[in-house]
């Protein structure tokens, strides 16, 4: 049984039964099945299907999101985006999927040579419970106009939203087994991964879930992509616009309470601007309305659960234990449910444990830096290399950072998104392979050679 806990009140919102052996096992003989027709359906059937799915998602916004609030605390206005912007990605694959497939030809000392895309088969993901909805789709849209087929392993706090995604594929008249939501544990995902009639998998999630996942790929020697942590820098250089620079930190840290992998989490500021920034920053995140998530006027629910609450409880405790200053917040509200304050952190020593860590929660860790050097160096001194955002009108500046922040993406002015035109993915330990645009389709395609001598 899976347990879905409202986060914002402590309460059950529903159970799910959990799939069996059984249940597996027809899963994986559907999905084989499916792939079988699905790999030559027409380009034209996939863009109707995608469409399909984006007008059932379209229709059902509202309890979409309601769900994905009461499952894991997110404010409705956010969950509302989220949907909003799911349904943006299934009509990207619509329109702009075909022309991702198109061949390429090559002149070869002897001919030509045509590269093809092809699908493979079906695709396992894993994926996390901080976007129910988006984190599936930008796997799932261009799985479907690839031409592979979907089994989906969420996470075990939103098997409600997951279901849903199954429900919305149904009444798009999605042909059976093209996407399948396997509630499962996570024990049960290794030997998923080496059954013969999955081709590949791919996570988002955290470090551990992912070295997991890619030994059980490795096993079996099928591809792999990671989409893993971060802890992102917001690098401030003295030409920037304080005040926007600011606003956006503030929102870049506290969306979704805080649960983002490309959340901005290291604010480093240059010496110059510091105090002026500081004062700005600080007074954005007091001003935060934290409050009920169904709330319009809400700026930030609950984290979306209990553990995950007093996990960041903890690296804020640890973080002043090792010489850090706690400016204010980070507190515990006292009431049912996984509540806390945002805060903010000052004087961090780069080197200690926490500095090093992801810290998946409203806390943002202010530095100050000498110059454009230090910045970099500090930026880059994590393991993670997710996002990163800078702040500057200098085109020299922006070029520096641009060639060397470690970072699968760098945002200049302004807060870092994904969206469904642009690589998504990292480097280090925040993972490798790139989602969304053509290069997320592509990762899991056979790129065929059709030679012509
Ligand atoms: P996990 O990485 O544990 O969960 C992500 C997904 O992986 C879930 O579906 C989970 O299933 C599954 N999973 C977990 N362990 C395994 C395993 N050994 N084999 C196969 N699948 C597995 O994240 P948590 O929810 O525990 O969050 C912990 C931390 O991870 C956060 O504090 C944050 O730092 C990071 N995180 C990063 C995210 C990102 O967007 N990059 C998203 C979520 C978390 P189940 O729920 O059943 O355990």
């Amino acid at each position: 049984m899976f347990t879905s806990i409202n986060p914002a009140t402590g309460e059950t919102v529903a159970t799910y039964p959990e799939l069996d052996a059984d249940g597996i096992e027809m899963a994986l003989a559907r999905a084989e099945v499916c792939f079988r027709s699905w790999r030559d359906s027409s380009l034209e059937r996939r863009t109707e299907l995608l469409t399909k799915i984006a007008d059932a998602w379209e229709a059902n916004k509202q309890h979409l999101a309601e769900t994905a609030t009461k499952e894991m605390g997110k404010t409705l206005a956010s969950a509302i985006a989220e949907v909003e912007k799911c349904i943006s990605g299934f009509r990207h694959y619509a329109k702009a999927g075909p022309s991702y497939l198109e061949a390429t030809t090559v002149q070869t000392a002897s001919g030509h040579a045509v590269a093809r895309w092809l699908p493979m088969g079906p695709v396992l993901a894993v994926m996390p419970w901080n976007f129910p909805y988006w984190q599936v789709v930008r796997f799932l849209a261009p799985t479907i106009m690839a031409g592979n087929v979907a089994l989906l392993k969420h996470a075990s706090n939103v098997q409600g939203c997951a279901a849903l995604i199954q429900q919305m594929m149904g009444a798009a008249g999605a042909p059976d087994g093209l996407f399948q939501n396997l509630a499962i544990k996570s024990d049960k995902v290794s030997a998923i991964i080496a059954d013969k009639r999955v081709v590949a998998v791919t996570l988002t999630g955290s470090e551990g879930a992912g070295a997991q996942v890619a030994q059980a790929a490795g096993r079996a020697l099928k591809k792999v992509v990671l989409e893993l942590g971060g802890s992102d820098p917001l690098i401030v250089m003295p030409s920037a616009d304080l005040d926007l620079a600011a606003k956006t930190a503030v929102t870049a840290r506290t969306q979704n309470a805080g649960q983002s992998c490309i959340c901005a989490k290291r604010m480093i500021v240059h010496a110059d601007v510091y105090d002026a920034f500081l004062e700005k920053f600080e007074a954005g995140m007091k001003a935060l309305k934290v409050g009920d998530p169904m709330d319009k006027e809400t700026g930030m629910g609950p984290l979306s659960s209990v553990a995950q609450r007093d996990t960041v409880l903890e690296q804020v405790a640890r973080a002043v234990s090792e010489g850090a200053t706690l400016r204010f917040g980070a507190e515990k509200i006292e009431r049912e449910g996984a509540w806390m304050t945002p805060g903010v952190l000052t004087d961090m020593d780069p080197e200690s444990d926490v500095a090093k860590e992801e810290v998946f929660g409203p806390v943002a860790a202010v530095y100050k830096v000498a110059d454009i050097d230090a910045a970099i160096a500090l930026a880059n001194d994590v393991p993670y290399g997710l996002g990163s955002a800078v702040w500057t009108t200098d085109e020299a500046e922006i070029e520096r950072f641009a060639r060397d922040i470690q970072a699968g993406m760098t945002a200049v002015n302004s807060l870092l998104a994904s969206t469904p035109e642009a690589p998504f993915g990292g480097v280090k330990l925040s993972g490798h392979g790139r989602e969304l645009g053509p290069w997320g389709m592509h990762e899991f395609m056979n790129l065929k050679a059709v030679m012509f001598g």
